[in-house]
């Protein structure tokens, strides 16, 4: 076989499908209720602070950690909401986007051999992503209406060979918040097994019906054995600008850092001011944004609901997954692909946040980070769905 070929540790990973149905969506001119960004604008005075640092010639590299201004502001938001006492200058590191955060957690921390638990259904980077670093994906379930897990299996999960579990909370796609029970079952097993908590809270701030975001690193002992990451992404919809962060105790900041650097140098300079702005719109901004999707989320359980979807009321995120196994179709890919181009609107295959797509149930996520307008469309266009149905199954 020639030599000029790409590496085998690609093979056993799927291609990304989120790109893939944004890009169906465009081409069958369908409503794109797929890839997770909204379609609406981001705010005003954080689109201004990125234009006046381009216009103030902020255009070469940042430092590759973040600006000091950037990383202060990320540590004083957290620790005066979380209560986590932050040093930036040790633990913060700002990153392209969360991916590459997630990405350059696991890469400096995950030996070959290691395991790392995650829970299915889960965000598709994370198995990858310990993959790459030649460590061993091992996933504990997650079961539909209220996406609970089993303690017993999790336990079960832990062995010598453990070096890392993943948490996403609020979760994507399933809309779980996990609750500080949970956590703490987590928290325990973390540290009688001595394992690093990866977590994943890029949509901290979206969360419903009173639910709150308990941060891991804020549950006893955690602190010193828990990686955060976050970003600009979905609180300030600006999924474009590839802001995120990793919050790290600092014994590895040192090893996410270096990675960083050599993967992106840095993130995109005039960003960091941006950033600085973002973080520091006042309260009623979050409550606003909070009030706005909550919204949207029940207008999505609405539509879904009137065209005899099953789905799962998500108690933060701005994704719902709904069960799609009673439609007749052989695969949730098959039914994504009939909804994108008969139907016109475009979701996610649920089966691609499984390891095991053949397992999965057949679900399909619905992204709502949507104009109101789009979603009414998406229900307008829903009704031939309805229709269609209505005659396949007379
Ligand atoms: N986080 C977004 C989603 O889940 C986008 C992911 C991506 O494009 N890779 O849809």
């Amino acid at each position: 076989m020639s030599r000029i070929r790409s590496a085998r540790r690609l093979a056993s990973i799927a291609d990304s499908v989120f790109g893939e149905m944004t890009r169906l969506a465009r081409l069958h001119n369908a409503v794109n209720l797929s890839q997770g960004f909204p379609d609406f604008e981001a705010p005003q005075a954080v689109k201004d602070a990125a234009c006046a640092a381009i216009q103030a010639e902020q255009n070469q590299y940042a430092p590759p950690s973040g600006t000091k201004a950037f990383r202060d502001a990320i540590a004083a938001d957290y620790s005066r909401r979380y209560g986590v006492r932050l040093v930036a200058d040790e633990q913060v590191t700002v990153c392209c986007g969360s991916t590459e955060a997630m990405l350059a957690s696991i890469m400096s921390c995950i030996d070959p051999g290691d395991e790392v638990i995650i829970f299915e259904p889960f965000y598709e980077n994370y198995g990858p992503d310990a993959m790459l670093a030649g460590g061993e994906p091992k996933y504990v379930r997650m079961h539909a209406p209220d996406w609970h897990f089993d303690e017993a299996e999790l336990r079960r999960a832990f062995t010598n060979r453990t070096r890392a579990i993943v948490i996403n909370s609020p979760n994507n796609p399933t809309g779980k918040v996990f609750s500080r029970d949970e956590l703490q079952v987590i928290a325990e097993l973390c540290q009688q097994w001595d394992v690093l908590a990866i977590s994943d809270e890029i949509y901290e701030r979206i969360v419903y019906d009173g639910h709150a975001h308990v941060p891991v690193a804020s549950l006893p002992g955690m602190a010193d054995r828990t990686i955060t990451t976050g970003g600009l992404s979905k609180t300030f919809s600006v999924t474009g600008w590839r802001i995120g962060w990793a919050i790290s105790p600092p014994a590895l900041t040192g090893g996410i850092r270096k990675l960083h650097d050599f993967i992106t140098v840095a993130a995109p300079t005039p960003f960091h001011d941006a950033g600085v702005a973002a973080l520091s719109l006042p309260d009623t901004y979050y409550s606003g944004m909070r009030a706005d999707y909550q919204r949207k989320r029940d207008l999505m359980m609405d539509i879904l609901g009137r065209h005899g979807f099953t789905a799962y009321r998500p108690g933060g995120a701005y994704y719902v997954i709904a069960d799609v196994s009673r439609f007749g179709f052989d695969s949730d890919f098959d039914f994504a692909r009939y909804l994108v181009r008969d139907v016109g609107v475009a979701t996610v295959p649920g089966s691609s946040f499984y390891a095991g797509p053949a397992s999965a149930p057949k679900t399909i996520r619905f992204c709502f980070s949507k104009r109101d307008d789009t979603l009414h469309e998406a229900d307008r266009r829903l009704v031939n769905f309805t229709k269609a149905r209505g005659t396949d199954t007379a």
